[in-house]
């Protein structure tokens, strides 16, 4: 990974940082997305049209403001189970070509909104397939979206599939063909392979080796969420298999041996500060530990997790990191910089992607 370009950092070292400029730096900075979960993306607007367009969904005689209430999860919740509830409400309108083709597109429009030049789309197709929709369908359908908005709107993107823990909720069946898809559509869309949770339960990060090396043979990418809630052995399971990124990670707070080796092996971090609020992680964005990571030399980048069910875009964290963790400008646009040799692309394309960026946030330190 080469250094944030000497110019950019020194027009950030330069600059007065009130919190007004600071706050029109975290709009105006081009960023990348690579923690951003296509179900959890859906604005309340989206939901509503796509309820209006499925003619047995109690949520279609709902107003804007209605569905918002039942869809974000504005305040913290006991757990991260609990603010998966919140997905229940909208899930069975994402069964279609036509709801996953729209949300896809909607998503490339509001990643523009924010100044995002790339983003990692991530999901798992077995949760979207029903009676005579395929996975493979529900795949076409999420790249076709994507495809369009991103012509439309100027916006990169990748898929990365979702396994799913545990195998009580989601079983060994169903991440082996997950995983045959995401081999199968390699160079084709899909970049990187993820293990998600889809439910409360305890099954180790260990019992997914197998398929994520599958994928690591065939070129992708590999992340994992790991160490977000308290459960043990998460990261050292990552570490074992050799993924490339961790999303939230936030166990490494107590765990400063794993926390050097990450820093060592050169594996970065996914943050997602309101999401960890919310799931009840952290209790403070101050409290975030985001903040010694960045200090003990972590590479990270900053992400939205969910957008939509917390109700915030990807400016909103480089504000609340700048605001209430004393992040400067210069390591805001570290972590920028970090995503894009992050992201799982091939080289010639990030190399087109930095330069992109450079232009681009050297207008917005102006
Ligand atoms: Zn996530």
């Amino acid at each position: 990974m080469p250094p944030l370009p000497q110019a950019l950092r020194q027009s950030a070292r330069r600059g007065r940082w009130t919190p007004e400029r600071m706050s029109r730096l975290a709009a105006e900075l081009p960023k990348v997305e690579t923690h951003l979960h296509l179900d959890g993306s859906l604005s309340p607007e989206t939901v509503l049209r796509l309820a209006r367009s499925t003619p047995d969904s109690p949520l279609r005689g709902l107003s804007v403001e209605e569905i918002r209430r039942q869809v974000v999860v504005d305040q913290p919740r006991a757990s991260l189970a609990a603010v998966l509830e919140a997905f229940h409400a909208f899930y069975p309108l994402l069964r279609s070509a036509q709801a996953l083709e729209l949300s896809a597109y909607e998503l490339m429009r509001d990643c523009a909104r924010q100044n995002i030049l790339h983003a990692e789309v991530r999901f798992a197709p077995w949760l979207q397939r029903a009676e005579g929709f395929a996975m493979d369908a529900a795949l076409d359908a999420v790249l076709r979206g994507l495809e369009r908005g991103g012509r439309d709107f100027g916006v990169g993107s990748g898929v990365i599939l979702c396994l799913l823990r545990p195998f009580a909720a989601v079983d060994r069946e169903a991440n082996e063909a997950m995983t045959a898809l995401a081999v199968d559509y390699a160079g084709r869309g899909v970049v990187g392979l993820d293990v998600a949770d889809a439910g409360p339960g305890n099954q180790a990060l260990a019992d997914y080796g197998t398929w994520l090396r599958r994928g690591r043979a065939a070129g992708l990418g590999l992340t994992a969420h790991a160490g977000e809630s308290p459960r043990g052995g998460e990261i050292e399971d990552a570490l074992d298999i050799g993924v490339d990124r961790i999303g939230h990670g936030i166990i490494l707070r107590e765990r400063p041996d794993l926390l050097k080796e990450l820093v060592r092996r050169g594996v970065v971090v996914e943050v997602n500060p309101t999401s960890n609020l919310r799931t009840g992680a952290v209790s403070s964005y101050r409290e975030h530990p985001a903040r010694a990571w960045k200090d003990a030399g972590l590479k990270m980048t900053l992400s939205t997790d969910d957008p939509g069910v917390f109700g915030i875009d990807l400016a909103h964290e480089y504000e609340a990191l700048s605001r209430e963790a004393g992040f400067t400008a210069e390591e805001l646009l570290d972590m920028t910089w970090d995503g894009i040799w992050a992201l799982f692309l091939p080289e010639t394309r990030r190399a087109a992607l930095a330069a992109r960026f450079e232009l681009a946030a050297s207008a917005a330190l102006d």
